[in-house]
């Protein structure tokens, strides 16, 4: 097998995410006691490759395992992974709402029409799992409702519940002594709603929690880590569309327009799909 793990900081590892199969980044934050894992992976195979890296790199005492959010793809490798699994009590909560599902294309494709399911999400797990769709969800063994530390040796986390439109149940892990804050996905737009969708409000609070964080690397699940340069450029154009869309309301073409002058060059694909999502939440009250 190829080594895929990467070195983040002195003491912080990762498996990058992977496209094909929507596989999210799993990191290991390794304190002189204790190893802490950030998300359980989307199957038993992509736990079985991180669990094989780490092997491979001596990384070892990771008996816990905290999840940034429930949705398959950081939560159907629990099972696999058998480690004490650490989550907001939301994150439990819906991941209890699935454990008596049906992965059966079938079973899928049902949940998809009556909006259940998200169609994107359904196509990587078909993807991902095959026809030998072994899932069965596990539950998380400890529960949280705001936040919690954990002391590793020399490496404290500090994991704090700030929600926002992603999901209900996000969470973010900050690496004091790295200054390594992990978001998980919670800064994308909703992905259960249809259409996806960014609300001015949510976006503001989120950053505002984020920003009581003194980190130098940004850790999303689907991208590389991030400088805290570009993570500052992110935010600052989240906040700027905030304003923009609060400024023009449903008027698309003075919010792009505006946006457009502000920026001084055309909007990107991902710039356009980030103001889609924000007249989306506008019209959701
Ligand atoms: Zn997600």
């Amino acid at each position: 097998m190829e080594k895929n793990l990467k070195q983040l900081t002195n003491r912080i590892h990762y498996l990058p995410h992977d496209p094909a199969t929507d596989r999210p980044i799993l990191s290991a934050i390794c304190g002189s006691h204790q190893t802490l894992l950030v998300d359980a992976g989307n199957s038993d195979a992509h736990v079985k490759q991180f669990l094989y890296e780490l092997a491979q790199c001596q990384i070892t005492n990771d008996h816990c395992v905290v999840l940034t959010h429930w949705h398959w793809d950081h939560s159907f490798g629990a099972k696999q992974m058998n480690r004490l699994t650490i989550a907001h009590e939301k994150t439990k909560m819906h991941l209890e709402k699935m454990v008596d599902f049906d992965w059966s294309d079938e079973a899928l494709d049902s949940r998809v029409e009556k909006g259940v399911e998200n169609q994107f999400c359904a196509d990587m797990i078909k993807k991902e799992f095959g026809t030998d769709r072994n899932i069965s969800i596990t539950l998380p063994n400890i529960t949280f409702k705001e936040q919690f530390e954990i002391d590793l040796g020399g490496v404290r986390c500090v994991v704090k519940h700030v929600g926002g439109d992603h999901s209900d149940d996000s969470s973010l892990i900050f690496v004091e002594e790295e200054k390594v804050l992990f978001l998980g996905d919670c800064l994308y737009p909703s992905i259960y709603t249809q259409p996806p969708q960014y609300k001015i409000v949510n976006v503001r609070h989120l950053i505002e929690s984020i920003e009581m964080f003194d980190a130098e690397i940004y850790v999303l699940s689907h991208e590389p880590p991030l400088s805290k340069a570009d993570f500052m450029g992110y935010s600052m154009l989240l906040k700027l569309i905030c304003d923009l869309t609060e400024k023009h309301q449903g008027n698309y073409s003075d919010l792009v327009n505006e946006l457009t002058t502000q920026l001084n060059r055309p909007l990107s694909q991902l710039e356009e799909e980030i103001v889609y999502c924000f007249m989306n939440g506008l019209s959701v009250k």
